[in-house]
């Protein structure tokens, strides 16, 4: 009936998460408020680490791509069900060391890695540096040798797959800010300049082909490019790849229209093509990567809001104000995001209003949804979007100087507060 199982409707018709009223949630720590239930998050995690136990000897690791919700929660959490971590930049770094996350289990990518930050991410033992570009590359070098310390490298290559659609394309996407092209010799021209780097070692290739995918095949015939390409560098320099990142993109359930395939379903024919294509081409299967960041946390948070003034504009549409909006999810307002609204305090009735639902920001466009159905709203209700677990309070910010919302954590039937709403003194706190 909803997006996630972690969501449902209890005897009062109200909405639940982990089994927790939101109405209750919303009396007690304020709105806007962000909850996520744990149960759900470290069952995902749990689908992804045993899809590898099961389908790649474990010969492999899954790596929480921390961009999609960072905290040092998350990140302990993450740490717990045995991932590394994806992070991209010195911010996230520092976020998983305070939350005594080991150093060995970051990978660090970024098109645009600052020296700073590369120097404070070898200094602290990072596991994998993932490299965009040659100069990148050299300043790695030139950093790890300055140190005395050997840095390990992956190169971040652009496979020639765009999946950013429900249809994937096999060509092209050579316009793109990350990383190398195959098809242009660049890619293998950069293989060489890092297998001649002093201080460096070249221990695998990455790729991302895109986000919110549902189709297995791209994923299978990323694998098979990146393969192709591990057996050029073998045949060309020698060197022999043995680690593999093929990314994230697992898409999931914004909307009943959204259906995601079973995360463990995905390890399955990949490992198979891989483990095909080394026998084929005579090389080591190699040690697997994969990094799910929405997949992980989106579907299993909802937002909730109080409902402020319903605006009914007679034969144009009626807007419902909700006391946050773009502050702390600019999806819609960034690229029309779709979601699943609902008045959490009625959830049982039917959805028989159709309404645009309307941030608080001076901004025309701080909307989170445009005429969409929820039950008859009215103010004081409690208004929940669902799925707004990934790229929601990771992007949010204090425009108009609102202060973020609480991010809480349900779990067996308990609600703790794992990132604490922020005050006016917080807003200026860097005010000089
Ligand atoms: C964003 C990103 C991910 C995670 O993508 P999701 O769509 O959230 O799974 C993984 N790896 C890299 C390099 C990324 O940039």
């Amino acid at each position: 009936m909803f997006v996630s199982d972690c969501l449902n409707i209890n005897n009062e018709g109200h909405l639940t998460i982990g089994g927790v009223d939101t109405v209750e949630i919303a009396k007690e720590y304020g709105t806007p408020v962000i909850v996520y239930d744990e149960n759900a998050i470290r069952k995902n995690c749990r689908s992804f680490v045993d899809s590898i136990d099961e389908c790649y000897d474990g010969n492999g690791r899954v790596l929480y791509a921390n961009k999609a919700f960072s905290c040092l929660e998350m990140c302990r959490i993450a740490n717990d069900e045995k991932m590394g971590l994806d992070v991209v930049s010195g911010g996230e770094i520092y976020t998983a060391l305070k939350a005594g996350f080991p150093a060995e289990k970051l990978y660090f990518h970024g098109n645009n890695k600052s020296y700073a930050e590369l120097k404070y991410a070898l200094e602290n033992g990072i596991g994998r540096i993932i490299v965009d570009n040659p100069d990148e590359l050299q300043t790695i070098s030139e950093i790890a040798k300055e140190s005395g310390i050997t840095a390990n490298i992956y190169m971040r290559i652009k496979p020639g797959i765009d999946a950013h659609t429900h249809d994937f394309i096999k060509t092209g996407q050579i316009d793109c800010k990350f990383g190398f092209a195959l098809e242009t010799g660049e890619a293998m021209e950069c293989v060489r300049l890092a297998l001649a780097a002093e201080n460096v070692n070249l221990a695998g290739l990455h790729c991302h082909i895109g986000s919110q995918i549902f189709d297995i095949d791209p994923f299978v015939l990323a694998a098979e490019v990146m393969m192709n390409f591990i057996a050029d560098i073998k045949k060309e320099t020698g060197a022999v790849i043995t680690e593999l990142d093929l990314g994230g993109g697992f898409g999931i359930k914004y909307s009943e229209k959204d259906k995601p395939v079973s995360f463990g379903s995905y390890m399955k024919p990949v490992s198979a093509k891989i483990k095909e294509m080394a026998a084929e081409k005579d090389l080591p299967v190699p040690f697997v990567l994969i990094e799910p960041g929405r997949s992980i946390a989106g579907a299993e948070a909802v937002t909730l809001y109080t409902v402020g003034n319903v605006k009914k504009i007679p034969d144009v549409r009626t807007y419902v104000a909700i006391d946050g909006g773009m502050t702390d999810n600019p999806r819609y307002i960034l690229y029309q995001a779709e979601y699943t609204a609902l008045c959490a305090n009625k959830a049982d009735r039917p959805k028989d209003m159709q309404v645009t639902i309307a941030g608080k920001c001076c901004e025309s466009g701080d909307l989170i949804q445009e005429n969409t159905m929820i039950q008859t709203a009215q103010k004081g209700d409690i208004l929940a979007v669902l799925s707004t677990g990934a790229y929601n309070y990771s992007m949010s910010s204090n425009y108009n100087r609102v202060p973020r919302p609480a991010v809480l954590m349900v779990k067996d039937g308990n609600v703790r507060t794992i990132i604490k709403r922020e005050t006016y003194e917080d807003v200026i706190r860097n005010d000089l």
